[in-house]
């Protein structure tokens, strides 16, 4: 008989964290992110985490070395390989039961520039539907969603990636985890994040969600300015603009972009040299395989590098290093004009 008990294990002998549930809680989501959408008989939404090593961040954040976090913690090889193999071991696990698994695959309801075209037609009411995961694995139980909208889960803070199973088997849903558990609204992550996506929480600017009673906050991110930053179009993360452009200066905090098209503003800057070189070769090569996608310069530096530091240090998190904390030195950052400064 299939159980939550035994995808659990499953999971957890893959160093995953998974947690369900049940079809009710979505019951306010719109349409568009409905998993009924997705699966109408859908009875459970399974959510899994699967961690981010915390070294892939050593790199960026020592200001050396790029390439371990765009393969290793983000889209090059965890988002794209390691990620989807254990949903898809567990989704095999669920059809061996005799129930359907409908295997959600995580992506961004703004689309990608090149695809900004396509007239999807409406089939059943309904089409383009993504899940939100991030409150998909709130409801299922597995952690929380932190201020800076980076889902943090209590075994490795928010150094996770998350996949989603929506399936018509009936089983016995997690509870929720209590707002605040981890997320403690310290604003470190606002502090340091280095173009200002991250609103003050005294700005009002807040998302707010309620599931079964429970009201769950979180700040809205401005998601043009902080893609604009992890993909390259941000001067103070990126060495590599600095010098491929020297005398092309912008202020990434002062600009006004919608994240589509932010990344088309970034997505040329791909295949400029030094960015070229260094960091995209390889996954150039990824992409013709059909796989990949992006490349990462901004590192999280605020919403995982600087949070998870500061749930380490408060003993919010469970996974600890012999060699703690993780920032160990004065931070490096640059200015538009591709000055080095000492941050905090
Ligand atoms: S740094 Fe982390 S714990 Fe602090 S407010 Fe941001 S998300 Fe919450
Ligand atoms: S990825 Fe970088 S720019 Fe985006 S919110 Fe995190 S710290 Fe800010």
């Amino acid at each position: 008989m299939l159980t939550s008990k035994k995808l659990k294990e499953f999971a957890r002998s893959r160093e995953c964290v998974l947690g369900v549930a049940n079809i009710e809680r979505f019951d306010d989501a719109p349409p568009m992110m409905h998993p009924a959408s997705i699966f109408p008989e859908a009875r459970s939404v399974i959510a899994i985490a699967r961690r981010i090593p915390r070294g892939s961040l050593r790199g960026i954040e020592e200001g050396t070395y790029w390439p371990s976090y765009t393969y290793f913690g983000y889209h090059g090889l965890l988002n794209t390989w390691f990620r989807p193999k254990i949903a898809y071991e567990i989704a095999c696990m669920i059809e061996d039961h005799g129930w359907e698994a409908a295997l959600n695959y995580p992506g961004v309801p703004q689309r990608h520039p090149d695809a900004r075209d396509h007239d999807i037609k409406p089939v059943r009411g309904q089409s383009d539907v993504q899940l939100q995961v991030r409150i998909a694995a709130y409801a299922a139980g597995i952690g929380e969603i932190g201020w800076s909208k980076v889902f943090m889960t209590k075994e490795f803070g928010p150094r996770v990636r998350l996949e989603t199973i929506i399936t018509d088997a009936e089983l016995e849903p997690d509870p929720l985890m209590p707002p605040g558990t981890l997320c403690d609204r310290c604003m470190s992550c606002v502090k340091d994040c280095p173009s200002g996506a991250i609103p003050h929480i005294k700005e009002g600017k807040v998302v707010e969600i309620e599931i079964e009673g429970q009201k769950i906050q979180w700040g809205d991110v401005d998601m043009g300015k902080c893609t604009l930053s992890t993909h390259g179009g941000d001067r103070t993360v990126s060495p590599f603009l600095v010098k491929e452009l020297p005398n092309v200066v912008w202020d990434a905090k002062k600009m006004d972009f919608s994240e589509a098209d932010a990344y088309a503003f970034c997505w040329p800057l791909s295949t400029g040299k030094h960015h070229g070189e260094y960091i995209v070769e390889g996954h150039a090569m990824l992409q013709k395989w059909g796989v990949g996608g992006s490349y990462i310069l901004c590192g999280a530096r605020g919403c995982i590098r600087t949070c998870m530091d500061h749930l380490e240090k408060a003993g919010r998190v469970e996974q600890t290093f012999r060699n703690a904390p993780f920032i160990k030195r004065p931070r490096w950052l640059l200015t538009p004009e591709g000055k080095k400064v000492a941050s905090t």
